[in-house]
């Protein structure tokens, strides 16, 4: 049996959580309304209307929680919303706002119908939380000024706003902050046919040139996630303009995900590694997270949000009770992996 490392060198991550120095690239990628934001039908359709009624009687909409897992398009649709309303907008996250102060300055600084994106909501400090409760129910900021006896609550007016908040652990979230959302959208793993579109429509932003059949291996090995299409289309353009002309052909493709370690369902070598560790260390699982994070030398939080909800999609791990699992798919998985090594 080989080592856990699989002995090669760590090739490039494909699903990385954060844009990192690539962001560029995304802002272009990224559509900026709302006819090419590509499936979720879900969430599209009852935002055509509650976009259209706030529009129509001159209100903000009301506020929008979006969550689901990263990449799937939170950060996109709340500009693409921003932007069919007319309105400005504020981003900032949750674990950025450290003082009560930090959002008292950005909230008094809205302007009627703005938007306030807050991402990673689900790591607010409690404490600012609960001024959020009245900025977001009664469009006021409750500061209490002043120690002891004296002290006193001064209201702040502020003007009407939509906040738009996106997680990726719904759970965390209290539910006095869950209650205050006019609208709760869940972001699904894409289908095949709209991760083929977006790679289609991003080939052609980028002035690359692509066949259909490459298109199709790129969207398989994508983990249903736009972000990870854009990496791969990316880097097999790479590999294209210096091994070939350009041309993304089927050959070009796989060659290149061959080169990124990528292989038939997407998984990279961290993936992988995840799944033969708990093989080969923990005899299947189960195995408790901080564990098995700890024993593939990754993050726990990049375990459960990056790795772990494609891995339980694809159907190669189980949560138990007790902690994860490997299935019978991911012990033929990895022993295919490995004898065609
Ligand atoms: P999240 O905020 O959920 O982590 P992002 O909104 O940053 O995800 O999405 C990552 C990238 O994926 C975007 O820059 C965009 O190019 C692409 N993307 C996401 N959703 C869609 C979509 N529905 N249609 C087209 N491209 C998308």
């Amino acid at each position: 049996m080989l080592p856990l490392s699989e002995q090669a060198p760590e090739p490039p991550r494909m699903v990385d959580p954060a844009p990192g120095e690539e962001q560029k690239i995304e802002h272009t990628l990224r559509p900026k309304i709302l006819a090419h934001f590509v499936g979720q039908a879900h969430i599209k359709e009852p935002l055509i209307i509650s976009i259209a009624a706030a529009k129509k009687r001159n209100e903000p909409m009301e506020h929008v929680l979006l969550y689901g897992n990263p990449g799937l398009g939170k950060t996109t649709l709340a500009h693409i919303i921003a932007h069919e309303m007319d309105a400005g907008v504020t981003v900032t996250a949750g674990p950025a706002l450290e003082r009560v102060g930090d959002l008292a300055a950005i909230v008094s600084n809205l302007k009627r119908g703005d938007v306030l994106f807050i991402d990673e909501i689900h790591r607010l400090h409690k404490t600012i939380e609960e001024v959020l409760y009245a900025a977001m129910e009664d469009y006021a900021l409750d500061i209490v000024v002043g120690k002891g006896p004296s002290a006193r609550t001064l209201r702040m007016p502020l003007e009407p706003f939509t906040l738009i908040g996106a997680t990726t652990k719904l759970n965390l979230l209290s539910n006095p902050l869950r209650d205050r959302f006019g609208h709760v959208y869940h972001l699904n793993f894409y289908e095949p046919q709209d991760i083929e579109t977006i790679i289609r429509r991003n080939a052609s932003l980028l002035n690359v040139m692509i066949d259909d059949a490459a298109a199709v291996l790129i969207a398989e090995r994508s983990r249903k996630t736009p972000r990870v299409a854009n990496r791969l289309l990316k880097r097999i353009r790479d590999y294209a303009d210096v091994r070939h002309d350009g041309h993304i052909t089927e050959q070009i493709t796989n060659d290149g995900l061959g080169m990124l370690h990528i292989d038939k369902h997407g998984l990279d070598a961290v993936d992988r590694k995840i799944l033969s560790t708990i093989i080969q260390k923990f005899n299947g699982g189960p195995v408790g997270l901080n564990t098995l994070a700890a024993a593939v030398a990754e993050e726990m939080d990049t375990v459960e949000t990056v790795y772990e909800p494609y891995l339980l999609q694809l159907g190669m791990i189980d949560r138990t009770p007790r902690g994860r699992v490997v299935t019978p798919r991911a012990h033929e998985h990895i022993k295919m992996m490995h004898s065609a090594v």
